[in-house]
C-alpha cells in the first residue's frame, strides 16, 4: 500500500522501461483492473490521456487503460 519509491521526474515524457519490464507493463487492461482504477495512477490532463505512475518513477506515459501485475484497487 506504500509507494515503493516516491520521487518522480516528470519533466519529459518518458516511459521508465526497467520498472515496466519488472511489473510486466502492458497498454491494455486485464478484465476489469487498469490504471485508471489502480491507487498507485497520477491521472493525466484528461481522463483519457496519458498519466503517471507511483511507482514508475520518470514515466509520463502510463495509458488509464494499462495495467501491470502492481495493480492495486482505488479506494
Ligand atoms: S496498474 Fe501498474 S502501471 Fe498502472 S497505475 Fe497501477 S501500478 Fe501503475
Amino acid at each position: 500500500m506504500i509507494p515503493v519509491l516516491a520521487f518522480t521526474d516528470r519533466a519529459f515524457a518518458a516511459s521508465n522501461a526497467a520498472m515496466r519490464t519488472a511489473l510486466q507493463y502492458q497498454n491494455t487492461p486485464l478484465a476489469e483492473k487498469s490504471c485508471s482504477t489502480c491507487m498507485q495512477f497520477m491521472p493525466g490532463a484528461s481522463a483519457k490521456a496519458l498519466g503517471g505512475c507511483k511507482i514508475m518513477p520518470g514515466d509520463t506515459e502510463i495509458s488509464p487503460t494499462g495495467y501491470c501485475t502492481a495493480w492495486v484497487k482505488k479506494t
